[in-house]
């Protein structure tokens, strides 16, 4: 039973969640006993191809071709779907960002599989591999059964490891797919959000702020600049305006594991908490000693965050 894993192009880059997903397919292929196979899609795709295939893998489909340039889903289901059967895939996944969470439901719809989204791991071995995911803002872990013969899954990135180099890159396989007809949709442009500090899921530190931040996010953002670090938020603090929801991590945020996750001004609701508690170090600070964020945190700080934070700057600078 072949896995096929999608990678995810960021401009002329791929996504970090890539290479989590890569490491989970040959987590999964080791389980079903098949090969992996990995798909890449897009045009002009440069040099992408050669460092994509040094990761490994049996074989390294790509479809290079004018409709794909922008990741719209349609197309690229339809082109995913065709590869899958190319590569005698049995399980076809790839990670659960907004790119994967908006292609490969489609992929399952035209291949008539059976999907598990968000998969923390994998269970069993051959035909009895179960995926396991979170629901109910991971108050619950779920083991499914997939039933359909064809599995698609999306893979939360935080919870695998980046891949490694392979010892022996993949073979590279240029593959002509028949789009059908007129797409529904199409591109029409593209508006990155320019940030000068590091992408909130790929960060390896994240500075947080909530409600306690009372609209000053500054004492933090300057602490963020001084540890190279991310800045996220809960949800009050972004449905108060403070600061757009592409900051917000949680349930119905971005989902973060970096290696360091400092928390002001956050209570530690249950739905915060389903987007950080992959932290490695968690550092919470807040001015009652009882919040519930305490109980996730490996260091607590009691204290006022506009307070605490400057003082946290300045002797991390006085340190370097
Ligand atoms: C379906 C659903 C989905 C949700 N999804 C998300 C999500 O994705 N992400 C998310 O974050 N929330 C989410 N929420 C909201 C969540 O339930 C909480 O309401 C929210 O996380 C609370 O944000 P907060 O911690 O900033 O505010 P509060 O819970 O009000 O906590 C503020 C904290 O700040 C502390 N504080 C106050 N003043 C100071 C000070 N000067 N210095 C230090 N500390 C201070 C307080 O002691 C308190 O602990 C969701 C809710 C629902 C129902």
């Amino acid at each position: 039973m072949n896995v096929l894993i999608v990678a995810e192009r960021q401009g002329g880059a791929l996504r970090k969640a890539t290479l989590n997903a890569l490491s989970a397919g040959r987590l999964l292929a080791a389980k079903t006993g098949g090969e992996l196979h990995v798909a890449l899609l897009g045009h002009r795709l440069g040099g992408l191809v050669e460092e994509l295939r040094a990761f490994g893998g049996k074989t390294l489909h790509v479809v290079d071709a004018p409709p794909l340039e922008h990741a719209l889903a349609e197309p690229y289901a339809e082109a995913v779907a065709t590869l899958a059967k190319g590569a005698g895939a049995t399980w076809i996944g790839g990670a659960a960002t907004a790119f994967g969470k908006d292609l490969l439901p489609r992929v399952a719809a035209r291949l008539g599989a059976g999907m598990a989204s968000d998969v923390l791991r994998f269970e069993g071995e051959g035909e009895a591999i179960h995926p396991v995911r979170p629901m109910w803002a991971g108050d619950v872990v779920a083991e499914v059964e997939i039933v359909t013969a064809l599995k698609v899954f999306t893979l939360r990135a935080t919870e695998f490891p980046a891949a490694n180099k392979a010892e022996a890159p993949a073979e590279v396989r240029a593959v002509q797919v028949e789009l059908s007809g007129r797409p529904r949709t199409r591109f029409l442009e593209s508006r990155p959000v320019k940030n000068a500090r590091p992408e909130l899921t790929e960060a390896r530190v994240v500075v947080a702020g909530g409600r306690g931040m009372k609209g000053n996010f500054e004492p933090l953002e300057r602490l963020a600049d001084e540890l190279g670090a991310a800045v996220g938020a809960s949800r009050v603090a972004v449905d108060n305006g403070w600061i757009a929801n592409d900051f917000q991590v949680g349930q119905t945020g971005k989902i973060v594991a970096p290696d360091l996750y400092i928390a002001a001004g956050i209570s530690g609701a249950v739905q915060h908490v389903a987007g950080m508690k992959g932290s490695r170090v968690i550092v919470a600070i807040n001015n009652n000693p009882d919040a519930p964020i305490f109980q996730y945190a490996d260091y607590g700080l009691v204290g006022d965050a506009s307070k605490v934070l400057p003082e946290l700057r300045e002797a991390i600078k006085a340190s370097k």
